[in-house]
């Protein structure tokens, strides 16, 4: 990095509230020599609102690479840039990530301007008391097949946020609920920050009947945070069918010692799937 080189701010900013715009955001936007933005017009709405008239430029998701060069080019020579998108986090299902990547490949200085993110506001008010979460953004569009096969390595011990556009919350719900089972929780987190603002906590088997309750209920934005599965250790459900199938030819003592062996998963643990506790214990 050289001393006459710019800094890349990342600045987050409001998911719906104009006034969840910090303090510091603001000071950056107006100190900024250039505001990258996803979509100049949605973000000059927000430096109006502030009264800033920074010059702006697009950086989304068709252009990230050519309007990356250009802004590189202007923070090696020392302007100073601020990076946003429509809202909340850029680089958190958002363009940005590509531009700061190459900043830190040419050793330019990179500075968050932490603020809102859908995910996180929906994660403090769902209330699962868990150390972890594994942000896992919008599943992948196509078939119902391709949908379902996505939801594959989200059955976790911990919550699952998840993004969803309005016309397919309803499906994925729907398919929620058909590979967890009508017992596990779910918050739905709709319209953050805004005026139509609902955090509502219930089961799987009762949040179809939500969204159907009422027109507005499938509108605006969305975050779902799926309650955290059993605690199981990993390849569980693999170790149980070898272990099954061991028994067919062997006492269950010598299929646990096999299959714990194989997989190098704890014999109890398959005793207690396959067959429920051992009786007098078993290492
Ligand atoms: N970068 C953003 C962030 O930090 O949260 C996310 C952008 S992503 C393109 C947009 C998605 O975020 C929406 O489809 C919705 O799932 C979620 N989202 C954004 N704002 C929201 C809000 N006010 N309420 C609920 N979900 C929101």
């Amino acid at each position: 990095m050289t001393r006459t080189s710019g800094t890349l701010y990342v600045v987050a900013t409001p998911i719906g509230n104009l006034a969840d715009s910090s303090p510091r955001s603001i000071e950056v936007l107006r100190a900024a020599d250039i505001v990258a933005c996803e979509d100049t017009r949605t973000s000059r709405t927000l430096l109006a609102h502030h009264g800033i008239s920074a010059r702006t430029v697009a950086l989304h998701a068709h252009n990230e690479r050519q309007a990356g060069e250009k802004l590189l080019r202007a923070l090696r020579e020392g302007s100073n840039v601020a990076l946003v998108s429509d809202a909340g986090t850029p680089g958190v299902s958002d363009p940005g990530a590509l531009l700061v990547e190459a900043a830190h490949r040419e050793g330019l200085r990179v500075v968050p301007v932490p603020g809102p993110n859908a995910a996180v506001a929906a994660y403090s008010a769902a209330g699962f008391a868990s150390g972890r979460f594994l942000f896992a953004g919008f599943l992948p569009g196509g078939s119902k097949k391709a949908r379902s096969v996505s939801l594959d390595g989200l059955d976790m011990p911990w919550p699952v946020i998840l993004y969803e556009a309005p016309h397919r919350v309803l499906e994925t719900v729907e398919a929620l609920l058909a590979r967890f089972g009508p017992e596990r929780e779910l918050v739905i987190a709709r319209e953050v920050s805004k005026k139509f603002e609902e955090i509502a906590r219930m089961t799987l088997a009762a949040a179809p009947g939500w969204l159907a309750a009422g027109p507005h209920r499938q509108q605006g934005e969305f975050v779902l945070v799926l309650g955290p599965g059993e605690q199981k250790p990993a390849g569980l459900a693999e170790g149980e069918r070898l272990f099954k199938i061991l028994l067919e030819k062997m006492p269950a003592s010598d299929a646990a010692k096999l299959a714990a062996r194989i997989t190098g998963l704890p014999r109890n643990a398959l005793y207690r799937v396959a067959l429920g506790p051992p009786a007098g214990g078993s290492k």
